[in-house]
């Protein structure tokens, strides 16, 4: 939607933008791209340019009330429909607002059944963490709302702590949640992709590891 709208007003199109730049005036923006496998530096050709953003990448300005903006009223053209309605379906609202949360626990494939998820429910209760997930587990599996899955086509994340259990660390994930202040991961495979980008890993068994861990951070409270 976004190069059919540059492409009608002639402007660039750009996107998943991760910041705008200013070069002496001009407008450049670095933006990921091979779907998240690269970020490159773009310069738009003219004044204005047509940008997608994912979601949390930028942080909301806190309100000014002294600002006004002005307002602009527009006459409404019925559009030429070439699309016909069949049918209109209710989404299931999901509550979560992973860009807020501090902590975010984040289940991979790793996890061998939907009915586990209890286990990581359980971790992240007592960690005071959010749960998240990989792609997979919301698309495909749908053990989990797809609000919640985080990456180039998911969430934006910047939590103080992200624990991946049992994620590979896939390059469209990790765009997702490399903002994170600290990351932490549990994978069996100790030359697991995640470990290169995490501070602090813990190479085993997650059906050993979490429960463990739940124990631990009880008997601390
Ligand atoms: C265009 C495109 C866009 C995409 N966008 C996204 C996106 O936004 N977000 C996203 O997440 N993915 C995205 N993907 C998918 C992505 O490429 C990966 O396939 C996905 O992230 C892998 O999820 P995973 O780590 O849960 O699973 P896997 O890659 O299957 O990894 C599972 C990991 O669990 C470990 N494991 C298994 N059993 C255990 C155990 N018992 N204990 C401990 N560790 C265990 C394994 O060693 C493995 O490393 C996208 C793909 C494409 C092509």
């Amino acid at each position: 939607m976004a190069g059919r709208l540059a492409a009608r007003l002639d402007v660039s199109a750009l996107a998943d933008v991760l910041e705008f730049l200013d070069d002496n005036g001009a407008l450049k923006a670095r933006h990921m791209i091979f779907g998240g496998g690269a970020v490159r530096v773009d310069r738009s050709g003219g004044e204005s340019v047509v940008a997608t953003v994912g979601p949390a990448v930028f942080t909301a300005l806190p309100v000014d009330t002294t600002r006004r903006a002005e307002i602009e009223e527009a006459e409404w053209i019925e559009p030429d429909w070439r699309v016909r309605l069949r049918e209109t379906r209710t989404r299931a609202v999901s509550r979560v607002n992973l860009g807020a949360a501090r902590k975010v626990v984040c289940p991979g494939r790793g996890v061998a059944k939907q009915e586990d998820l209890a286990m990581i429910d359980e971790l992240a209760q007592v960690m005071g963490a959010e749960v998240a997930c990989t792609r997979p587990l919301a698309e495909g599996l749908d053990w989990l709302p797809r609000e919640r899955y985080i990456g180039i086509s998911g969430a934006h994340i910047k939590p103080d702590l992200y624990l991946g259990v049992g994620v590979s660390g896939q390059v469209q994930h990790m765009v997702g949640m490399s903002s994170s202040r600290v990351v932490v991961a549990i994978n069996k495979d100790e030359n697991a992709p995640i470990f290169s980008q995490s501070d602090y890993g813990i190479v085993g068994d997650l059906y050993e590891v979490v429960p463990a861990l739940i124990q631990a951070l009880k008997e601390r409270k």
